[in-house]
């Protein structure tokens, strides 16, 4: 268990230090870029030399976020080394922490290190941890900590935190929408976040490519278990190839399988690399899936998870999903209160 630390005490770090990188999770969803670029912004804004880096292209709708207020193009061990803090954010374990070729967690794990996240099994050990698995979004967690600063949001800054409260809880229609997330979604849009932009770029700027590509995976692609209650699909490579589409622009494309009625636990599955990525979204909080992710490597929220599987084929995982799915179907592990 990590020593935790509160907002405040993550502010008086982040103020007494002069350069910080922003490190987050690979394939970064809204929350990551948002909670990265935002808190860039924030403390360039306050006079630091705060850099977000990201190994891999952003995506596409993401990239406006870094108009004027660019990460860095390239990331070095000299350099991460020359920084006074490392900020992490919204990354649930160290191996999921994107610092690129050169900077594994063994390397990491030697610097000045602030972890801020709201995954409840979080094992990034880090000399300072802001973990709280009630929040919404890590940039939530960003979000207060400036707000405990007591220095002033910019409206890019606020706008980078809103889009990630937005996008994790899915314009507030999830489960982990509270009264702490409308709360500070109300402080960041008193302090000019553009909720138009952010929803244009969100919900309503679907490429063509990926809109024939998602007609495709609902039309030849969906499997269904237990009556319906549990919807899949796999997606092979040719799928991505016919309509030039790449998962990192995916965010979402689950939601399509989420909208089904009946459906209780939905999963999609594709290959990535040696492995398959599995990503599981429940609809119950008594049939969660972040404790089944967990079983089997992966991890994540209680409704919404993810596992890397290493398995000979595309069946296995069928198999194993159909199966573990079932067994949770069957007893629904109550959620703790
Ligand atoms: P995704 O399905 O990729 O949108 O991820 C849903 C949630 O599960 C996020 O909170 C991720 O951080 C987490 N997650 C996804 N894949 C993995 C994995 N392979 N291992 C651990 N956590 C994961
Ligand atoms: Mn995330
Ligand atoms: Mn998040």
């Amino acid at each position: 268990m990590h020593e935790l630390c509160t907002p405040g005490d993550a502010a008086a770090k982040l103020a007494a230090a002069e350069r910080i990188l922003i490190l987050t999770h690979v394939k970064p969803d809204g929350d990551a870029v948002g909670s990265a670029l935002g808190m860039q912004k924030f403390l360039r804004d306050t006079g630091k030399q705060a850099d977000a880096f990201f190994p891999a292209p952003l995506p596409q709708r993401y990239l406006w976020m870094a108009e004027g207020n660019a990460p860095l193009p390239s990331l070095s061990r000299e350099q991460a080394a020359a920084c006074d803090l490392v900020l992490v954010l919204d990354c649930a374990s160290p191996l999921r922490i994107a610092g690129g070729d050169d900077l594994d967690w063994e390397f990491l794990q030697t610097l000045p290190l602030l972890n801020v996240d709201h995954h409840g099994g979080n094992t990034v050990e880090a000399g300072s941890n802001l973990v709280d698995s009630k929040a919404a979004a890590a940039s939530l967690l960003a979000a207060e900590i400036a707000f405990a600063s007591g220095r002033e949001l910019s409206r890019g800054a606020a706008t980078a935190w809103l889009l990630g409260l937005i996008t994790d809880t899915g314009g507030f229609r999830f489960t982990n929408t509270d009264g702490r997330a409308l709360r500070i979604a109300a402080r960041l849009l008193d302090c000019g976040a553009e909720l138009e932009k952010i929803n244009n770029a969100v919900f309503f700027s679907k490429p063509r490519n990926q809109q024939e590509f998602e007609a495709d995976l609902l039309q030849n692609h969906l499997k269904f278990a237990f009556d319906g209650k549990f919807v899949y699909a796999w997606l092979p490579e040719e799928l991505f190839a016919a309509y030039h589409f790449d998962m990192r622009d995916g965010e979402g494309v689950i939601d399509l399988l989420r909208e089904l009625e009946g459906a209780v636990i939905v999963a999609l599955f594709y290959r990535r690399g040696d492995a398959f990525k599995v990503s599981l979204r429940s609809k119950d909080s008594r049939y969660p899936v972040g404790p089944m992710a967990r079983a089997l490597g992966g991890g994540g929220h209680d409704m919404a998870a993810g596992i890397t599987l290493v398995l000979p084929d595309s069946g296995a995982v069928e198999t194993l999903l159909c199966q573990e799915v079932g067994k949770l179907l069957d007893t629904g592990t109550p959620k703790d209160i």
